[in-house]
């Protein structure tokens, strides 16, 4: 009788022991950042799926990229609803594919530049938001954004006065998880860089997704060096009309020890964090 009793105790307690281990594993599974940079060929989109499961898409290619990639992208991953969608900036590259993204998927909210920019897309955007009643707000430089599963999110640029161009108005963000920083810099060129650094705010971080396609009109040295990002993404297509990314960027990340990854060559490029340490994988 006692020796049974024994064995009961014992077998609750294995239970218990695997109920934990099971519990401990989905949650180590749950605390992590995942970003993916998407290969939409010439342009920018960028999902971040949060450790507590929030998901906000930074931009969203062309139309085309929009339909083929992003849309069945996001629906393979399983994604049903979007916490967040950013405009960076309202040219097509970065735009057009948030038609076909809004029409498909609930979207919680929009965070703008809300810059004015008369093309077609950029209106028909524009009414999709309106129509759907999807709340937008404006990003400037000093927000900090609630993200669930995220330390801090802040906003880096743009500010008013705007600089001259729409690129250097793009939306820049600085993502912290734990020991993980990554900066989203849309399409800043060289006077908004200069001015996030007059700024004062800490631009260092692990990943970086090089602005404006690798053009050389950012990413100028001293950008980079403020930032000394041991990983940096370059979202570009093939053999592009601008010749991104130019040969300058390429030596002035080389100089301050980046990693370079490029969509163009490795297709869409996912970087998971734990919060201590980061690794790349690699999606054909
Ligand atoms: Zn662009």
């Amino acid at each position: 009788m006692y020796q049974k009793r024994n064995w009961t105790r014992f077998y609750r307690i294995l239970v218990l022991v695997a109920a934990v281990l099971l519990a401990a594993g989905t949650w180590a599974q749950g605390q992590e950042l995942t970003i993916h940079f998407l290969d939409v060929g010439q342009g920018d989109s960028i999902l971040i799926q949060t450790p507590a499961g929030a998901n906000i898409l930074v931009d969203a290619g062309d139309t085309r990229a929009g339909n083929q990639v992003v849309v069945p992208y996001l629906q393979r991953l399983g994604v049903k609803s979007l916490d967040m969608v950013v405009i960076t900036h309202p040219h097509f590259d970065h735009i057009g594919g948030l038609i076909p993204v809004l029409e498909k998927f609930t979207v919680g909210r929009v965070l703008a530049d809300g810059q004015i920019h008369t093309s077609r897309t950029y209106e028909n955007l524009l009414i999709l938001i309106d129509q759907k009643g999807i709340p937008f707000r404006l990003a400037r430089a000093g927000d900090k954004l609630e993200i669930p599963g995220l330390d801090e999110v802040l906003v880096l640029n743009p500010q008013e006065p705007f600089l001259k161009g729409l690129n250097n108005n793009s939306v820049v963000l600085a993502v912290t998880y734990g020991e993980t920083s990554v900066l989203l810099t849309g399409d800043i060129e060289a006077e908004a860089e200069r001015r996030i650094l007059e700024g004062n705010i800490p631009a260092r971080a692990n990943i970086l997704k090089v602005a404006h396609h690798g053009s050389r009109t950012s990413s100028t040295p001293e950008f980079l060096e403020a930032v000394q990002p041991d990983t940096a993404v370059i979202s570009a297509g093939a053999d592009n009309n601008y010749g991104h990314p130019h040969p300058e960027t390429l030596v002035n990340l080389k100089a301050v020890g980046s990693q370079v990854f490029q969509t163009s060559a490795a297709g869409t490029i996912i970087v998971v964090s734990d919060g201590s340490s980061c690794r790349i994988v690699i999606d054909n």
